[in-house]
């Protein structure tokens, strides 16, 4: 015989072709073995269960089992093999080449016509054995009108005709169909009999691997053994060794050990590395929906396994679950975790006590405040939303937000404090239509801003739970700069100044209002511990937030894709005072 000369896949070449080959389904093996033992076969099966679990090869092996010339040996002694895998009709059953033994992808053959054509062919005897067997792969994709016309022969099934319908969507199977068959659940095969089963194909194929590889290669294919043996060999046939890190790679993980450090930074509530790391990450390329996954894993696995950290873990998964809705839904899923983050970490809660970085923040913002405004401060987080009870999110403390101050050689023609008012609608609009939408969004909760003339000065209004923007804002300068000299305007220096009085109680309470009407705070009395990322979400990107019955967000729909705002409706929105400072309009 000649050499094999094209190389066969391990999927195909580890393709079970015995029951006692079968991966992680005792109980079906056991049902199907039983049944050929006692001749009790059904004329219509389902098989149901996930992709790559083995439900194909298991009708395949069926059909070999019941068309195999030694099944009579079995029925004697059930320690002999079924199939027996050496006879001829085993052999082309196993190659596809039995003519009794038909299978159709239902995926390519929805149609109607279809199942008339097969139909009528079942009508035949079987030509070699004393079965027709039938696997319909995928079966769920039939149409409704292919299910009605295949109902007939299933009430009625010719004689010696068994239909195997393989899915992987069990309920998609019409009602009539699936009362008149014979189910068997298929289960996700466990990590660790997954990863027993590479090691065995490792060491078959001669390859070198890591054990931690092939368990993340088990753990990360959820139970889909066809998945997990491709991976594998992609693994293979690109490095070496099968090794842990290539694996990460492949999947698209990030290193575990810097998620670890995030955890770490997260439970020690050290927002600052917590934050660099973060950005880090997202400098290289990682998913944030990866990074989120695998954080919720470490801080799973500090919360179940005894850690030092473990009461923190415990309080801060819920959070991250509260949270979890808006996080899948918005795009900025890196802006999103940052501020989730940031919530989980304490910032916004009015308890002081709740950690260092609150005690901070709470101590810069007594400084900022005057006595009588700080006895009406909340100390209740759990009470509705009121005009009182405003959390100060994202609150960075007051130290850490840089001034900036770095000298810039005035350009062009300066700014004229009277020319301002109309310079501002038209730096924002700028702004909006640059490619930095994080920036733009920062932009959109200034309350302000004033030009003095005699020093250059831009001064932000903002107000006082707005750390985490003045300090975004102060960081992206050079690029929002750029957009300020296009009116030939020269801005020798940067401020932020912390709106005080009626313009920002007038601000907050409006900001309030219109977000506890967004998330139905009338109906669903959401708390103060949910409205700051409500708030913040709809602030930065747009659209609606509804609240679950509990007072948790529950939806978060986001108004549309394009952000540009034209310099009218900017326009719209600014009064001028009569010192030619511009303000954010507030809505009665
Ligand atoms: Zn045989």
């Amino acid at each position: 015989m000649s050499e094999q000369v094209t190389y066969l896949p391990l999927a195909r070449k580890w393709r079970s072709r015995s029951f006692d080959e079968l991966v992680g389904q005792e109980l079906a093996v056991k049902i199907l073995k039983n049944s050929l033992y006692r001749n009790t076969i059904f004329p219509v099966y389902i098989f149901a269960g996930q992709r790559g679990c083995g439900k194909t090869s298991m009708a395949r092996i069926f059909a070999a089992g019941l068309l195999c010339e030694k099944l009579h040996n079995f029925r004697q002694n059930t320690a002999q093999p079924i199939p027996c895998a050496c006879c001829e009709i085993c052999e082309a059953v196993r190659v596809g080449a039995h003519p009794d033994v038909i299978e159709i992808d239902a995926a390519s053959h929805t149609g109607v016509e279809n199942v008339r054509t097969l139909i009528e062919a079942s009508t035949f005897l079987p030509l070699r054995g004393t079965h027709k067997i039938y696997v319909i792969d995928e079966a769920h994709m039939l149409s409704k009108a292919a299910f009605n016309a295949f109902l007939k022969v299933l009430e009625e099934p010719p004689q010696g005709v068994v239909f195997i319908l393989a899915t992987t969507d069990y309920h998609k199977i019409i009602d009539t169909v699936r009362s008149r068959a014979f189910h068997i659940f298929f289960d996700p095969i466990a990590p660790h009999i997954l990863q027993q089963h590479l090691e065995k194909i490792c060491i078959a194929e001669s390859m070198t691997y890591e054990p931690a590889a092939l368990a993340l290669i088990s753990r990360a294919t959820q139970g889909s053994l066809r998945d997990a043996i491709m991976l594998l060999e992609r693994v293979f046939l690109s490095e070496e060794a099968v090794n842990i890190a290539f694996v990460e790679r492949l999947l698209g993980y990030v290193d575990h050990v810097r998620v670890v450090q995030l955890a770490d930074f997260l439970v020690q509530k050290k927002w600052t590395e917590l934050e660099a790391e973060l950005e880090a990450l997202e400098l290289l390329g990682a998913d944030a929906q990866r990074i989120w996954d695998q954080l919720i894993d470490v801080l799973s696995d500090y919360a179940y396994v005894h850690s030092e950290y473990r009461a923190q873990a415990f309080e801060a998964l819920p959070q991250f679950f509260t949270h979890e809705s808006v996080f899948i839904k918005t795009i900025h899923k890196h802006i999103m975790l940052k501020m989730i983050c940031a919530r989980v970490m304490g910032f916004g809660e009015d308890d002081s006590s709740a950690s260092n970085v609150a005690v901070k923040q709470s101590e810069s913002q007594s400084r900022m405040q005057p006595k009588a405004q700080q006895k009406t401060q909340p100390k209740k987080v759990d009470q509705p939303v009121t005009e009182k009870s405003v959390p100060a999110f994202c609150a960075i403390a007051q130290e850490s937000v840089p001034e900036v101050q770095k000298a810039r050689v005035p350009e062009g023609v300066r700014v004229s404090a009277e020319a301002f008012p109309t310079w501002w609608p038209k730096f924002l609009e700028k702004v909006s239509a640059g490619s930095d939408f994080s920036l733009y969004a920062f932009f959109t909760l200034i309350r302000g801003a004033r030009y003095t003339e005699t020093s250059g000065t831009l001064t932000f209004f903002c107000s006082t739970d707005q750390g985490l923007c003045k300090e975004y804002i102060a960081q992206k300068r050079d690029q929002w700069i750029d957009h300020a000299q296009l009116f030939s305007g020269a801005i020798a220096s940067v401020a932020f100044e912390e709106v005080t009085g009626d313009v920002a109680k007038k601000a907050s309470s409006q900001k309030v209002s219109e977000v506890a009407k967004k998330v139905g705070a009338s109906s669903a009395k959401p708390t103060s511990k949910d409205w700051p990322i409500a708030a913040m979400a709809v602030e930065l990107f747009g659209g609606r937030v509804q609240a679950g019955s509990d007072g948790s967000i529950e939806k978060f729909t986001k108004k549309d894709s394009s952000i540009h705002r034209s310099e009218k409706a900017i326009n719209d929105q600014i009064d001028v005072n009569q010192n030619g400072e511009c303000h954010k309009k507030i809505k009665e």
